[in-house]
């Protein structure tokens, strides 16, 4: 029986006595070896299948604490604001806890399949006229004022809950890791990385600390230009912030593992998502894409270290964004008749048997 994380990391998260062991199945998702991706960047690359988390993103690692917490405060309802993702695992997850759940959204820049989610649990769903960094700004003066629950990444439990990445890393790996590189949006999961890694460090589950690479859509690369982005543009719905609620903890983990954050176009990230799929079998979202891009980015540059161990992490599954899916095919499909002689002429028509 799946367990969850709460239980898993106990003596490494803040869980009491008190604390619900709340858990949809959280966590333990694979860790990937990508053969031609690794030969393309002559490094050993290993993709973080985070897609394959109860709500299909890594957000259910931050959401199960937080909501956990919640619960365990008292309250009856948690908020967020959303791009899509927070929404679906907090909705979940309230659900799962007994608690009521409010979402607000940027009307018309979140992913069809995020949304049937968030519907489907049950959340109340208020779509605003404005992006995602006017709803944080709402939800977060909404929650000062009344006994809801924040559970965006401001929330520290959700960092909490999330760190729990790094300590997978390292047990999967079984050695330690050179570079992580994963997208940044918020800028929470970078920092909950960091944060995990250097825990491992302190308790000597490590030797030695990664560089994180993060990689921002150029669109919305606020932390890159250092300055808030007022109007951020990228089809990576999960990545379009353009003032990142954990600037500052990004910057830091950039300083302290020693590592970069660079940005990536919407043409580079396509062709990550487009390549994942083709090459190695996997389908994410495109945000999730630009940790991939991130990568091809730096080794045209010659900026990838010979034979470094690499994890990038994929941080949602591909179906979250069916539209982009269709639309990066851009094929009608004709049905035929059906007939085996119309079939076989088909499927021989391009290939040699
Ligand atoms: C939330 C999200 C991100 C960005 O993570 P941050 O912690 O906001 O930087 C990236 N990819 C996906 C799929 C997400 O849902």
């Amino acid at each position: 029986m799946s367990q969850g994380l709460l239980h898993k990391y106990a003596s490494l998260l803040p869980v009491t006595d008190q604390t619900p062991r709340l858990t949809l199945g959280e966590g333990a998702t694979p860790l990937v070896y990508a053969e031609k991706l690794s030969d393309r960047i002559q490094a050993h690359v290993y993709l973080k299948l985070e897609g394959l988390n109860p709500t299909g993103s890594f957000k259910d690692r931050g959401m199960v604490m937080a909501v956990a917490k919640a619960k365990e405060e008292g309250a009856s309802a948690v908020i967020c604001a959303s791009t899509g993702n927070t929404s679906a695992s907090a909705a979940a997850y309230a659900s799962k806890a007994g608690l009521s759940c409010f979402v607000v959204i940027p009307h018309g820049y979140v992913a069809l399949g995020k949304l049937a989610q968030a519907m489907v649990y049950g959340a109340d769903i208020i779509p605003i006229k404005g992006n995602f960094d006017q709803a944080l700004q709402v939800v977060r003066q909404l929650s000062e004022k009344h006994p809801i629950s924040l559970v965006n990444s401001v929330n520290p439990y959700r960092l909490e809950g999330q760190k729990t990445a790094a300590f997978e890393i390292r047990e999967q790996l079984g050695r330690d890791v050179d570079i992580v590189a994963l997208p940044v949006g918020n800028a929470g999961n970078i920092s909950a990385y960091w944060k995990g890694f250097k825990e491992a460090h302190q308790v000597q589950m490590i030797s030695k600390t990664p560089h994180m690479w993060g990689f921002e859509a150029e669109g919305a690369a606020a932390i890159v230009k250092n300055k808030v982005i007022e109007n951020p543009d990228t089809f990576a719905t999960a990545i379009r912030i353009g003032n990142p609620a954990s600037w500052d903890l990004a910057v830091q983990a950039r300083e302290e593992s020693q590592g970069d954050i660079d940005d990536v176009t919407d043409e580079q990230i396509r062709e990550a998502y487009e390549l994942l799929s083709a090459e190695e079998g996997i389908f994410c979202e495109p945000a999730s894409a630009s940790s991939v891009a991130g990568l091809l980015k730096k080794a045209n540059k010659g900026q990838v270290p010979e034979g470094a161990t690499i994890v990038s992490v994929l941080t949602g599954n591909g179906l979250k964004d069916p539209t982009t899916a269709m639309d990066s095919i851009n094929q009608e499909l004709e049905p035929i008749s059906g007939d085996e002689e119309e079939l076989t002429k088909l499927i021989f028509k391009h290939q040699e048997v």
